[in-house]
């Protein structure tokens, strides 16, 4: 629960009207970030640091090619050290697991526990989805538009990959005739409808 200053700080921070295309630029920003404060705020509920989250988060939407360190380093656009030490610490919790890929053993694959799966069925994000889903209803065009082009742009300017689920991409065939309900162009794979809805390291924008 917010206490009385961060609500009397909101009121006053909502009641101020912006006045030029500069100041809505910005002000959408310091709500974004916000309502990221909020998030991490819920997070730290829970006994977990942000990157742990985050970190659990992928691994429960990522698809079966980008279940790895090197690809989790770059979704969360941090260091291969770094991700490691984030693992180091949700392999103790008892969360996630590393094994040796069973083609090639020099690639380590990761994976969620029962206990892991179990905790990041409670991310507190999918609780601002709700809301996303309420303005949405009331504006759903502009709202995503402005989001996610805002995305894109960082993206693009900082040559970072864009990690969008599977369906979007280039190279996914819906009902390829491959015995599976999908079918990955790029890779030679067959993917089911789960595999649609993941996100991937190796997606390339449509
Ligand atoms: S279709 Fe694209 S996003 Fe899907 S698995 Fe293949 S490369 Fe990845």
């Amino acid at each position: 629960m917010p206490d009385c200053k961060i609500y009397f700080e909101s009121i006053l921070f909502f009641m101020s009207r912006p006045k030029s295309r500069d100041d809505r630029a910005s002000r959408l920003i310091d709500l974004i970030d916000r309502l990221g404060r909020l998030v991490r705020s819920q997070i730290h509920e829970s006994g977990m640091v942000p990157a742990q989250w985050d970190a659990l988060r992928y691994l429960a939407r990522c698809n079966r090619f980008s279940n790895t360190p090197g690809a989790l380093a770059k979704f969360l656009h941090a260091t291969k050290g770094t991700v490691s030490q984030t693992l180091n610490a949700l392999e103790r919790k008892g969360l996630v697991t590393r094994q040796p890929d069973p083609v090639s053993g020099r690639v380590v694959r990761l994976a969620l526990s029962a206990k892991g799966r179990a905790l990041a069925s409670r991310d507190p994000v999918p609780e601002l989805s709700q809301h996303a889903e309420t303005v949405l209803a009331r504006d759903a065009d502009t709202t995503e538009r402005v989001l996610s082009g805002m995305l894109a742009e960082m993206q693009r300017a900082h040559g970072f990959k864009p990690f969008a689920v599977c369906h979007t991409c280039r190279h996914f065939q819906p009902d390829a005739k491959h015995g599976a309900p999908h079918w990955c162009g790029l890779l030679h794979e067959k993917l089911s409808e789960s595999d649609s809805g993941a996100l991937c390291a190796e997606h390339e924008a449509a």
